[in-house]
């Protein structure tokens, strides 16, 4: 199979065999305008780089995985709207590479891709369920019950990101206030600091930045935070908080076997978990908190990828 994960920035893909294995892995950079008809005829080059590879060698490809962000139609294979590439609505991307391939194509979200990708060959691989939270430029979640992605009755599952955690929060893109990812994604806690800055909080991040508060970013929160900056201590704190008070209501909900945190913000996690983990053991259920796993993700940036291709090994009915 080849496994596509389709990001803000970059194509990411590779091939998987049925063990879950990656070879040949590659990154495709996307122009910053992320034209529509850019983007698609990147996908498709990568993809048939990537199977004239395979076919010369003597394997046969059997199907495409592709994990995209946004609001996904898995069944009719429709990108509806995906917040990375505006304009992107109703995109038929299963069909359009369909018929360049002539080959099954699987398109699924890319965060329940992640979570898939994490049971299948990741952190999950000995249990039945989880809860898997990609904290980077957003939060996605993807639910995995026995063992398959959760899709929800209209594809909509695992908005996890989109929990409201503060009802008097700051207003989320999404339209709502006090969302998860308000606070506990690389974007709310760069929205945090610089709110704070503005107020007069002192900190040496304007020191990093050489006063320049839009170069601010969520890994300069973390070199920060290690200079022992109280300001992006304390957002760091915050952002463990509100997470912590996410997953006590997700092991409330769905008694999980295990919740996995992946993603870029993961980096921050001795900086943000002993937060998450205090609100955790106050507001979930006793009999719950001490037998789920809070766990990292173990497949690092491949998790998607290898998720993506994963959904279709399963859905073929080869796994
Ligand atoms: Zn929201």
């Amino acid at each position: 199979m080849i496994g596509v994960d389709l990001g803000g920035s970059a194509i990411r893909l590779g091939v998987i065999n049925d063990q879950g294995r990656l070879f040949g892995f590659k990154s495709i950079e996307i122009p910053q305008s992320r034209k529509k008809e850019v983007v698609l005829s990147l996908i498709t080059e990568g993809i048939r780089k990537h199977i004239q590879d395979q076919i010369s060698i003597g394997n046969n490809v059997l199907a495409v995985g592709i994990g995209s962000p946004g609001i996904i139609n898995p069944d009719k294979g429709l990108v509806v709207t995906s917040p990375n590439f505006p304009g992107w609505t109703n995109v038929p991307l299963k069909s359009l590479l369909e018929k360049s391939f002539n080959l099954p194509v699987f398109l699924d979200n890319d965060a329940n891709s992640a979570a898939f990708g994490e049971k299948w060959r990741g952190a999950g691989r000995r249990v039945n369920s989880l809860v898997c939270l990609t904290m980077g430029t957003g939060i996605g979640g993807g639910i995995i019950l026995n063992g398959e992605v959760w899709r929800g009755a209209h594809g909509m599952s695992g908005e996890i990101g989109h929990i409201t955690v503060n009802p008097e929060g700051p207003k989320c893109n999404c339209g709502n206030y006090g969302c998860l990812e308000s606070y506990s994604s690389a974007t709310g806690m760069v929205r945090s600091a610089i709110g704070s800055i503005k107020k007069g909080t002192r900190t040496i991040l304007l020191r990093l930045t050489t006063g320049e508060i839009k170069k601010i970013d969520a890994k300069l929160i973390h070199e920060a935070a290690i200079k022992g900056d109280r300001l992006s201590l304390n957002i760091l704190k915050e952002a463990g908080m509100y997470l912590g008070i996410a997953i006590a209501n997700l092991m409330n909900i769905l008694n999980p076997d295990m919740i996995v945190l992946t993603g870029a913000v993961t980096g921050s996690w001795d900086f943000f978990m002993p937060a998450a983990q205090l609100e955790v053991r106050k507001r979930a259920l006793k009999t719950i908190v001490g037998r789920t796993r809070i766990v990292k993700g173990k497949l690092r940036g491949t998790a998607g990828i290898v998720g993506a291709a994963g959904i279709a090994w399963r859905q073929s009915g080869h796994i």
